[in-house]
């Protein structure tokens, strides 16, 4: 037997002012997109902001549907807008905040592992980490550089590649 270890690796800041002028406006982008939730059920608002290599920033957020399963995270529209727009072009950092109704956010919000899944496809096409820039309504941010740290052993078929 040997034990697989695999590392994450965050970056935690505590305040806004700390960051890298690209990554905070970013972030202030992804805040901005929280107007466009659509979150009736759960009452908690996602926006999301992508810088492009192309130097374009799509944003999204998440939209809710009486059916559950019908609606979409806000990475996923974001990222899923600016494959079917932007195809080929990479995506260099992603931001996410997250608002909720009946109290106040103070950690950062880790995605999804469907959103986790289905974005680490795109790292996986354009061969470079996606740049991952997290933070609640208050509190610390995160920063991780791809994907991985959130989600180490993601599903992935050598073969369907090849
Ligand atoms: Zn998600």
């Amino acid at each position: 037997m040997i034990e697989i270890r695999k590392e994450s690796r965050l970056e935690q800041y505590t305040s806004v002012t700390e960051l890298s002028v690209n990554d905070a406006q970013l972030l202030e982008k992804a805040k901005q997109a929280l107007q466009g939730s659509y979150a009736p059920y759960s009452k908690f608002n996602v926006g999301c902001a992508l810088l492009l290599a192309n130097g374009k920033t799509i944003t999204g957020s998440n939209q809710e549907n009486i059916a559950y399963p019908s609606g979409l995270c806000a990475e996923r529209v974001a990222v899923f807008y600016a494959g079917s727009q932007f195809p080929n072009v990479p995506i260099i950092a992603m931001a996410i905040t997250a608002h909720a109704k009946t109290f106040t956010i103070e950690q950062p919000v880790m995605s999804c592992g469907a959103c986790l899944q289905s974005i680490s496809e795109y790292e996986r096409r354009q061969g470079e980490p996606i740049r991952v820039i997290l933070q609640g309504e208050t509190g610390p941010i995160y920063i991780a550089n791809g994907l991985h740290h959130f989600m180490p052993f993601m599903f992935w078929q050598q073969e369907l590649h090849s």
